[in-house]
């Protein structure tokens, strides 16, 4: 089994069947070639598993949206330790999020020629701007409103790639071993293809391949512990019975997981027991 980076998107048929799952919850009645209802059900399946469109928002639009967004967590879980303390968006981590380039800093200029209202990041601003469309010279206003971007690599990672849990993950791991103590050593690769043979397509993904502390790990993640799939276990111990790594982690954000998932975790960690492969499940949760 040979392992490659991982390029192409692999949630949006999760997003696409997820979206075929709603319609069937909330329009139960019978869908064939001649409802009236096809266009919109292939419109919502369309829409799940579009690239979003690049938005700007400002520091006041920013920090309303934290509000907003705190304000729901806290109405679902008021006990949450991460957003009871995090109170307000501060100016310093909007910094510390653009020093990291997550956030891309610009203004939305509008052409003086052809009214396009097009926005530049700050590097491509200038004194003299040059018009993307109609490439007339325009000066820049003299108080542009600055406004924030998601970094495109960031938001597709986030979207099609399930890369916020498996940063959660790594980051636990780099905190704590097995045994519980901090990790001395930590080394990883990014989330890997895994081919079976000369086979041009994948046999699965691995998220978590790693060393900690000498010992070889590899792990799986979800942003949901109900995502996981019996066909999903099915490959990971295929995959764990190829590569016999010390320990196999299943991780998840969340609180609980299902009983269904629990029994096919505990079903993995009898197969690979006479393997010496320790299974581990792990529910994530965003601490301070
Ligand atoms: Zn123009």
């Amino acid at each position: 089994m040979a392992g490659r980076a991982e390029h192409m998107p692999r949630l949006r048929e999760e997003y696409a069947l997820a979206a075929i799952r709603q319609w069937f919850i909330e329009r139960p009645e019978q869908l064939d070639a001649t409802s009236p209802h096809l266009q919109e059900f292939a419109r919502r399946v369309l829409a799940s598993s579009r690239e979003p469109e690049p938005k700007e928002l400002t520091l006041v639009a920013l920090r309303s949206r934290f509000h907003n967004l705190r304000s729901r967590v806290l109405e679902a879980n008021p006990d949450d330790p991460w957003w009871q303390q995090q109170r307000r968006l501060d100016q310093s981590d909007v910094e510390g999020l653009v020093g990291a380039r997550i956030l891309l800093q610009g203004a939305s200029v509008p052409c003086r020629a052809c009214g396009t209202n097009r926005w530049y990041p700050v590097d491509d601003l200038r004194t003299q701007m040059r018009c993307n469309g109609c490439l007339s010279t325009f000066p820049l206003p003299v108080a542009p409103d600055w406004s924030f971007r998601l970094n495109e690599l960031v938001q597709s990672g986030l979207k099609w790639h399930g890369l916020l849990p498996t940063v959660h993950l790594l980051y636990v791991l780099l905190q704590r071993n097995s045994d519980g103590y901090p990790t001395r050593s930590f080394v990883t690769i990014p989330s890997q293809n895994l081919f079976e043979g000369d086979s041009d397509s994948p046999y699965t993904e691995l998220d978590i391949l790693a060393l900690q502390d000498g010992e070889f790990l590899i792990g799986e993640v979800k942003s949901r512990p109900e995502a996981f799939r019996p066909e999903g276990f099915a490959k990971l111990l295929e995959v764990a019975k190829a590569l016999l790594p010390g320990r196999l982690v299943i991780a998840a954000e969340g609180e609980a997981w299902p009983p269904e998932v629990e029994g096919q975790i505990d079903a993995l960690k009898q197969s690979l027991a006479d393997r010496d492969v320790i299974v581990t499940k792990m529910l994530l949760r965003w601490r301070r």
